[in-house]
C-alpha cells in the first residue's frame, strides 16, 4: 500500500497535468468503485474541473472548481488501487500496479475513466475494489478529516507538543501508535520501522517506557524519514510506480524494512523480522532498544 510519500508524489505529478482542464467525460465501469449514486456522480463532474488536488494522510482530495453540492471528490487507493494518467503518449501511473506495471489502459481492473478537455484522460483502476471515489461537501471532507486522520507530519499541526501527548496514558507499543491513522496520519509499514530505526527504538516497546528524549528523537526522524522518501519519489517494490512511470528510488535508503536476513547497514547484525501490531516488523536488536 502506497504510504504519505508515494501518496504525496502521486499528487504533485496529477496536479500539474489536470489541474484546470475540464472534464469532458466520465464513466463508471464499476459502481462499488465510486460511493456516490453514479448517475449524480457523473452529472456533478461532467463539465466541471479539479482545481487542485489535497492530501491528508494517504487520502486524496481533488478539489471542484464548480462548487454546489459537493466541493471535493476524495480518491482512496487502499491495498490495490492505481491511478493511470494519459496522454497521447504519455502515460503516468501512481499507486499499485497488478502486475509489474500494467498500464494498458483501460484494462479490466479500470473501475472510473475521466476525459479531459485537452485529450488527456485518468484511469482509476483497483484490483481487488477496495479504493473507492466519492464526492462530498467541503464540510463533510472537514468532518471526514477530523475524525479519521490524527496529526499530519510536515504540516505546522505537527509539533512535538502533540506528538508528545499522544503517548500519554498510552498502552499500546510503538508500532501499533504509528501505524494508527486516527493518531499521525500517512504512516504506514515501511515508515514506521525506519523511524523506529532511525531513533534506535525497538518497535514493540510500550509506548509508557520511552523517555521523553527518546519521544523527542522520534519526532524528528519521522519527519526526516518521510522528506527524504519524498526527494526519492517514494519506496518503490515490485507494484509501485510513481506517476512518471518510474519506480520510486527510495528502495535502497532503507535500514531494516524488507530487509529481514540480511547485514545491518550500522553494525553487521542480522535484520529480524517478527509480526507486532499485526505487521511484519522489522529491527536491529543491536542497534535498537
Ligand atoms: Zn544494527
Amino acid at each position: 500500500m502506497p504510504e504519505l510519500p508515494e501518496v504525496e508524489t502521486i499528487r504533485r505529478d496529477l496536479e500539474k497535468k489536470i489541474a484546470g482542464q475540464k472534464i469532458k467525460s466520465a464513466g463508471i465501469l464499476a459502481t462499488k468503485s465510486v460511493h456516490n449514486k453514479s448517475v449524480e456522480f457523473l452529472k456533478f463532474l461532467v463539465g466541471n474541473n479539479f482545481s487542485h488536488i489535497e492530501r491528508r494522510g494517504k487520502l486524496l482530495m481533488f478539489a471542484l472548481k464548480k462548487v454546489g453540492k459537493y466541493a471535493f471528490m476524495l480518491v482512496h487507493l487502499k491495498m490495490t488501487g492505481q491511478l493511470i494518467y494519459r496522454h497521447k503518449k504519455q502515460i503516468l501511473a501512481g499507486g499499485h500496479s497488478q502486475t509489474a506495471m500494467d498500464t494498458t489502459v483501460p484494462n479490466k481492473f479500470t473501475r472510473v475513466i475521466f476525459t479531459f478537455s485537452d485529450g488527456g484522460q485518468l484511469f482509476f483502476n483497483d484490483l481487488r475494489r477496495f479504493g473507492y471515489l466519492k464526492l462530498v461537501s467541503k464540510e463533510e471532507k472537514e468532518k471526514i478529516v477530523k475524525n479519521n486522520f490524527g496529526i499530519e507530519p510536515l504540516t505546522p499541526d505537527y509539533t512535538l507538543e502533540a506528538f508528545e501527548k499522544l503517548f500519554k496514558k498510552r498502552q499500546t507499543n510503538v508500532k501499533a501508535l504509528l501505524l494508527n491513522q486516527k493518531l499521525i496520519s500517512g504512516i504506514g509499514n515501511i515508515y514506521a520501522d525506519e523511524a523506529c530505526f532511525d531513533a534506535r527504538i525497538l518497535p514493540f516497546r510500550k509506548v509508557s517506557s520511552l523517555t521523553k528524549e527518546e519521544i523527542r528523537k522520534l519526532f524528528s526522524v519521522i519527519e526526516h524519514v518521510l522528506k527524504l522518501s519524498i526527494k526519492h519519489r517514494g519506496t518503490t517494490f515490485n507494484n509501485y510506480v510513481d506517476s512518471d512511470g518510474n519506480t520510486g528510488s527510495h528502495i535502497s535508503f532503507l535500514n531494516v524494512y524488507g530487509r529481514a536476513g540480511e547485514k545491518c547497514k550500522k553494525c553487521k547484525s542480522i535484520i529480524l523480522k517478527n509480526k507486532h501490531a499485526g505487521r511484519g516488523t522489522h529491527y536491529c536488536v543491536k542497534c535498537q532498544k
